[in-house]
């Protein structure tokens, strides 16, 4: 038959369910709260947003803004309901949880299109099928995607470190060198004696975030990356023999041997933004803030990610999946949401949108498509198919991932950010244009 099984009822399975829905396909959607809850999610309602309220930036001046736009285009669900139940939030969009979840789960649910069925997916259903279970997929689930994966490309846990505008590093302050070389990839940030015991002391003494229960045991069992606050407590010497060790390095400025060096490690491609190394780190996220700015040379740097460590199921994207979101030699078996190797809700919505046009085009026997490079859509896909499998971490939408501008270049943030913008919404047109069978919908009831 045609109809199409999703496991798991959040963001993106919603999402997929509601498109696939509205062009006249049978969906069974397994959910398996309130059954069976997850260690975040606290109601039974579909697309229950676990953490904060906000959906992020809404102009098309932010990256997120972009996404968002694509998103409406597109007749999303989830921004459909966000609109409807939202607060005021400056230039984010943020909602009334309950509101928002309350819409989605009714308009899903009560869809003719759509059974829900509130039951734990054991298995790898069968095809055609979108797995959407996101970061705290089951227990079951997740062993039946990592033998579809292989154990080797599915990841339980994520500890990210903060990244830097490296526009906003004071680079006289800092020095670029490989460690034993002179010219090297990585910018250093030299700390004196006097410097560094006062990091020292306020990096022992920050606030660290709340942590679930179940995250601690994730913590526990993500060996050798450790918090950078949580070596820091082992003694005022320890950072200086990990990831603050400063052998190896001339400081220009000074003409010796730096105390403690802190080294940032490029972390796009455009070469915009740079990681802290080995700063994976629970602090609070004002906490991080303050604390890593007494780095005199990140005194005003602009961290443009925070870091994190918390329970995140995702695959190795660019090993686990193809161009469509499809696990690599399954002709219909999608993978979408935060399980795909994306970060944050809207992106997870995005992926399951994705992953439902994919599915439909299949179904229908439409023309093969691919989104448009120059969507955030597009780039997201685009950067799960071309991240280096080695280092592969969840990604949230940032100009870093679209293609670069032609033409001269746009200084101010927020008006390259509107020129990204423009050019999207032309591509989106031309896709849709493009391609109507896959957006002239057929259900009579909408
Ligand atoms: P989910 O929204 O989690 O949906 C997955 C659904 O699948 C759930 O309803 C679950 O009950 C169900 N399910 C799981 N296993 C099965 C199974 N075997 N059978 C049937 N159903 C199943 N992103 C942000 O942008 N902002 C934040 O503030 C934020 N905070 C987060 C906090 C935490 C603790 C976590 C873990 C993640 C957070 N994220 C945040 C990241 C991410 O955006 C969200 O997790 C988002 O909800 C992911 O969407 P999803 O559709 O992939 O998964």
């Amino acid at each position: 038959s045609g109809e199409v099984i999703i496991a798991g009822g959040g963001l993106a399975g919603s999402e997929a369910a509601w498109q696939l829905a509205a062009r006249g396909v049978q969906v069974r959607l397994y959910e398996m709260r309130p059954g069976k809850m997850t260690p975040a999610h606290e109601t039974p309602l579909l697309a229950e947003l676990v953490c904060s309220n906000s959906l992020g930036g809404e102009r098309t001046t932010t990256p997120a803004g972009i996404l968002k736009a694509e998103l409406s285009r597109m007749d999303s669900l989830i921004m459909k309901c966000a609109e409807e139940s939202r607060v005021p939030a400056g230039n984010a969009l943020a909602v009334d949880r309950n509101a928002f979840a309350r819409l989605v789960n009714d308009l899903v649910s009560e869809h003719p299109n759509v059974e829900v069925v509130r039951k734990e997916l054991t298995e790898i259903p069968r095809e055609p099928a979108i797995i959407a279970t996101g970061p705290l997929t089951s227990d079951a689930m997740a062993k039946a995607i990592s033998e579809l994966t292989g154990e080797k490309f599915l990841y339980f846990f994520d500890a990210v470190a903060p990244i830097v505008d490296i526009s906003t590093v004071d680079m006289t302050k800092a020095f670029r060198a490989n460690r034993y070389g002179t010219e090297g990839d990585y910018i250093n940030c030299p700390m004196n004696k006097e410097e560094y015991a006062l990091f020292w002391r306020e990096l022992v003494n920050a606030e660290t975030a709340p942590r679930h229960s179940f995250e601690e045991e994730g913590a526990r069992r993500f060996e050798g990356c450790l918090p950078v606050e949580v070596i820091a407590k082992r003694g005022e010497q320890t950072l200086l023999y990990g990831p603050l060790r400063p052998v190896g390095f001339r400081d220009a400025n000074a003409g010796a041997e730096p105390y403690a060096v802190v080294q940032l490690r490029q972390d796009n491609n455009e070469g915009t933004l740079y990681n802290i190394v080995g700063f994976q780190t629970n602090l609070k996220w004002g906490e991080q803030e303050r604390v890593f700015r007494l780095i005199p040379a990140l005194r005003n740097a602009e961290f443009v990610r925070k870091g994190v460590m918390h329970r995140n199921l995702f695959v190795c994207a660019p090993e686990a999946l193809d161009a469509k979101l499809r696990f690599r030699g399954r002709e219909a078996l999608y993978l979408a949401g935060q399980a795909s190797g994306v970060e944050g809700y809207m992106e997870s919505t995005a992926t399951g949108l994705a992953a439902a046009l994919f599915a439909y085009a299949g179904i229908r026997g439409l023309p093969d498509f691919s989104f448009p490079r120059e969507t955030a859509v597009g780039s997201l896909i685009n950067y799960l198919q071309s991240a280096l499998p080695e280092a592969f971490q969840p990604m949230n939408v940032n100009l870093g991932i679209f293609p670069k501008l032609s033409g001269r270049k746009i200084y101010k943030r927020t008006e390259r950010c509107q020129a990204y913008a423009s050019r999207s919404a032309a591509a989106l047109e031309k896709f849709i244009a493009g391609n109507a069978g896959l957006f002239e919908k057929n259900d009579p009831s909408l």
